[in-house]
């Protein structure tokens, strides 16, 4: 147990020195921060001694519960031998077996699609798995002798990461529109969000006509463009709007006529999280370019990687004097206690069999979703394996939406915190995301608890 004097100084630290991410400061300081000590499992365990359900996955990026020990066991190994050592002209054992193992799991998940992913570049974070993409497509198509390919279309309601490069391929208003200034210049494509489909379409034909759109951008400029960026089948923090079946391979189906890469965005969605190892599996399409992140090491370490062809990194390969170099990396590029918890959280996968065992779950979340769509204040709500968004409107027949200032969004996850479940929105919209190693009765307690919080909320 903590000492309550120490917890207050804890609390007093944090107050004084931190500046938090995404967090309005005046705010938090009004407010008694939740500090965590420690953790098991799904739950999440406060200096106050409280619990809560970790109904987000620590910001997306838990899959099979914390503190597992196969995990825990695999870095501390790992620092009886070497913490870090540069993947700049040196090796390591641990990135050179993770990448062996992620080239096996794309193998196993894309099959014998193509084109075929080969290839692991590392970083060390969300963000910078796009910012590689980015610079991997600009850089591919000077040495393939087609230099005016400069640009990039994103999908409006994307999200990349907050490095500018992957804020002008960005499209969600309220985190980009301040650094609009800074952004290089990149073409908007529509994006598939049927329940707010901005082309004025009703459900069957949204996403044809986006599709269409797509076509329209790519007929006029596509001798100008590098790559489309997209994240595959849910756009997470745009609102976690999840696509309609045929637009993803569509997008897939005219970068390839069109000669345009295509990167997809599996920071989110990767590593289990939708019910398929990989969220591009769901259209049976392989991208040019994949970034992962976020469940890649089941949160332990920060680690991220950008999946290439032979076809993109064969065009990299020339004499020294050439200058075909990819210039770039990190200081931690291929951190070796990462890339061991990795490999151990890969392995998790065959060992908990998590891709099966998540099924019954994903059907429980979807029947008690359709019962929350029936409350007064529901307008849609949408999921796909693990990873759901509930949207909270003012009016449902009109779908008028709750003005910012009502923080309805956060009003549901501060009165949920009461019933011991700790959640994140993003604005409106009530974000369901557990590790995939939830227990049944936990997930059902989660989502009844959510239901009744709705319900109270509503009604003040
Ligand atoms: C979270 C996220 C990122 C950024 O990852 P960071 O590790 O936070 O930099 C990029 N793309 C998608 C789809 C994400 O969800």
């Amino acid at each position: 147990m903590i000492h309550p004097e120490d917890i207050n100084h804890i609390k007093q630290s944090d107050r004084q020195f931190i500046w938090h991410p995404f967090t309005q400061m005046k705010q938090w300081l009004d407010a008694d921060p939740v500090i965590i000590t420690e953790a098991k499992d799904c739950f999440l365990k406060d200096a106050n001694g409280r619990w809560y359900l970790d109904a987000v996955s620590s910001l997306w990026v838990n899959i099979h519960g914390h503190r597992r020990r196969e995990i825990d066991d695999a870095i501390k190994a790992q620092l009886d031998k070497v913490a870090h050592s540069t993947l700049l002209g040196l090796g390591n054992i641990p990135s050179a077996s993770l990448a062996e193992k992620l080239i096996q799991t794309t193998d196993r998940s894309f099959a014998d699609l193509r084109p075929r992913l080969s290839k692991v570049f590392y970083s060390d974070n969300g963000s910078t798995a796009v910012e590689v993409a980015l610079k991997m497509a600009f850089q591919y198509w000077m040495h393939k002798g087609k230099p005016k390919k400069q640009q990039f279309i994103g999908i409006k309601n994307g999200y990349h990461g907050d490095t500018i490069g992957a804020m002008a391929v960005g499209n969600v208003d309220t985190f980009h529109s301040t650094f609009g200034p800074l952004f290089f210049k990149t073409k908007k494509a529509p994006s598939p969000y049927c329940y707010r489909c901005e082309l004025g379409k009703t459900h069957p034909d949204c996403g044809l006509a986006c599709l269409d759109a797509m076509e329209n951008i790519l007929k006029t400029d596509s001798e100008n463009i590098a790559a489309v960026i997209l994240e595959p089948m849910v756009q997470a923090a745009g609102g976690m709007i999840i696509w309609p079946d045929g637009y993803l391979d569509g997008v897939r189906t005219l970068c390839t006529n069109f000669d345009v890469l295509l990167i997809a965005d599996e920071v989110a969605t990767g590593f289990g999280r939708t019910g398929r190892m990989f969220a591009c599996e769901h259209a049976g399409i392989v991208p040019d370019l994949m970034c992962v992140s976020k469940g890649i090491t089941n949160g332990y370490m920060p680690l991220a990687a950008t999946l290439s062809t032979d076809e993109i990194y064969n065009a990299f390969l020339g004499e020294f004097s050439e200058l075909k170099t990819f210039f770039h990396g990190h200081s931690y590029t291929g951190n070796p206690l990462a890339c061991a918890a990795a490999g151990a959280s890969l392995r998790i996968f065959e060992t908990d069999n998590t891709l099966e065992n998540m099924k019954p779950k994903t059907e429980l979340l979807k029947i008690m979703l359709n019962e929350i769509a029936n409350l007064p204040i529901v307008g849609d709500m949408r999921s796909l394996g693990l990873m759901a968004g509930i949207e909270l409107v003012k009016d449902k027949q009109t779908k008028e939406p709750f003005p910012w200032e009502a923080a309805i969004g956060w009003r549901v996850a501060l009165k949920a915190r009461e019933m011991g479940i700790m959640m994140r929105p993003l604005g409106n919209i009530l974000v369901v995301m557990p590790p995939l190693s939830i227990l049944i009765d936990d997930l059902k307690y989660l989502l009844e608890s959510l239901k009744k919080t709705i319900i109270a909320v509503s009604e003040e």
